[in-house]
């Protein structure tokens, strides 16, 4: 068996996958990064609170002995043979899990690259950091550039914890923040509701239904999908996200499509999981982590003879940060046909603590080591 994409949903799938005594699975996990990051830990060290160290989880030395690690870049993807192409040669596989995540493109939004930083990859986001702390305050836009995006409320989290860091540090700050959505949580009107009550609290401009399209950096003004501009004085961008070119002949209107409750893509014995599919969930790791346990479950129901079973519920928890060391959950469901309901519970700093056990727990089970990072030039 072959998992291609150690984040979130592959490591979850291999993980689960060779952890049930007796079954002899032999699974590689095939990855071309240094190591795993969550998406919430860009933040910690986009606002100073973690140091880049503190958040890769390097694959070297995974104790998993079921899990044969390879580092790779995965070229090609041939569905129909399940053979797969990459920088360290060839890999056939009798099943596949395709668990890519999405790619980030910010060359595709004009403008971006030489005129203002995104914060969505591990580069971006720890560059975002250095232009956070030589920043003198003033005006600063948020903004998403295209859809679909990873972790719809990460944009807002950013405008609040953006707030936080500069008038902590007793800058002037302006910020607006430019979504394509109508509500900051469109499942949870209680999320949605508070997370505007927070806006309006620090005096941060919510632009909802729009996106970014280009940045002039000679002007310093950011250009909107309604053909107004806004000045800005630094620029914290969502770029475009697409799925991995390697896996483009398996993609129908830019994702992979699933069977919303199994997971299977059109190809016999091809899985693919997470931020890749258009499964319907939004893109985020606690998504992609249920329907990795989901295919795990059919694969061991499979290799022991009897019927695939398991099916995804669509079910997720959201930790949703509002700075001050608040953290709320927003408990969600998407159900293919149905509309997507989610319950908010908090903010309080008891979820900080459980935000950070969350990763604790997930670093525990997928790398075999403890991580309890220190705040960022705390005494060690
Ligand atoms: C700022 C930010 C905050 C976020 N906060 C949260 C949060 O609080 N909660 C939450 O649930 N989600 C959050 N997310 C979203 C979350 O990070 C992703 O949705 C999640 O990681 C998706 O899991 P995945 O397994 O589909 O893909 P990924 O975790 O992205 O894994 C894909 C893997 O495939 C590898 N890969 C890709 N292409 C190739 C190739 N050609 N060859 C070899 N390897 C390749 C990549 O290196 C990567 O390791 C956040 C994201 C961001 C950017």
């Amino acid at each position: 068996m072959v998992v291609l994409g150690a984040g979130f949903g592959g490591l979850e799938v291999a993980t689960a996958v060779t952890s049930e005594p007796g079954d002899d699975v032999e699974l590689t996990l095939i990855d071309q990064a240094e190591g795993f990051v969550f998406g919430f830990s860009k933040l910690d060290v986009m606002f100073g609170r973690h140091e880049p160290g503190q958040v890769l989880h390097p694959y070297a030395g995974m104790v998993n002995p079921g899990v044969r690690f390879v580092s790779a870049e995965i070229t090609a993807v041939d569905p129909e043979s399940k053979r797969v192409e990459t920088s360290a040669g060839p890999f056939e596989a009798d099943i596949l899990v395709v668990a890519l995540g999405a790619d980030l493109d910010p060359q595709a939004t004009p403008g971006l690259v030489e005129g203002g930083h995104e914060f969505y990859t591990v580069a971006g986001a720890f560059a975002a950091a250095d232009a956070l702390r030589d920043f003198g305050g003033g005006k600063v836009v948020v903004a998403v550039t295209s859809t679909p995006f990873k972790c719809p409320p990460a944009p807002s989290e950013t405008a609040l914890l953006t707030y936080e860091y500069l008038t902590s540090r007793g800058l002037p700050c302006d910020v607006t923040l430019v979504m394509p959505l109508g509500t900051p949580i469109p499942p949870s009107p209680d999320a949605s509701a508070a997370v505007l009550a927070a806006f309006a609290e620090r005096g941060i401009t919510w632009v909802p239904e729009r996106l970014v399209r280009a940045l002039d950096p000679a002007r310093k003004v950011a250009l909107l999908s309604d053909d107004t501009e806004l000045p800005y004085d630094l620029f914290l961008g969502v770029p475009v996200h697409r799925a991995p070119q390697a896996v483009a002949g398996m993609t129908v209107d830019g994702w992979i499509p699933v069977d919303p409750l199994t997971l299977e893509t059109a190809y016999p014995g091809v899985y693919a999981v997470g931020d890749v599919t258009s499964v319907g969930t939004p893109k985020a790791g606690v998504f992609a982590e249920g329907q990795a346990a989901v295919v795990a479950e059919r694969i061991i129901g499979s290799v022991r003879g009897g019927a695939a079973a398991g099916q995804y519920d669509g079910r997720g928890v959201c930790y949703l940060e509002f700075g001050g060391d608040q953290v709320a959950k927003v408990d969600v469901r998407f159900v293919a046909g149905q509309r997507p309901v989610g319950s908010l519970i908090g903010p309080s700093t008891d979820l900080a603590a459980d935000k950070t056990a969350f990763g604790a727990d997930r670093i525990r089970r997928w790398f075999g080591r403890e991580w309890a990072p220190l705040s960022a030039g705390a005494d060690s």
